[in-house]
């Protein structure tokens, strides 16, 4: 029997979770969201759109893929 292999390609963009460096709190941020992400609690903004990726002005605690 013969295997077929079968590629999933694997998309460059993730979710990112990230510390707001004002409040503490913490804040999914998809890494190419071309929309400003401001923190729910403290409204800093935590990313913004620099040519297609997303600027991070937080702290990155992990990627969540
Ligand atoms: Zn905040």
């Amino acid at each position: 029997m013969k295997k077929e292999r079968i590629s999933i390609p694997r998309p460059q963009t993730a979710f990112i979770l990230v510390q707001c460096p004002n409040c503490g709190n913490e804040v999914t941020v998809f890494s190419t969201s071309t929309a400003k992400v401001k923190c729910n609690v403290c409204d800093a903004i935590i990313a913004e759109n620099t040519g297609g990726k997303a600027k991070i002005n937080g702290t990155v605690l992990r990627r969540l893929d």
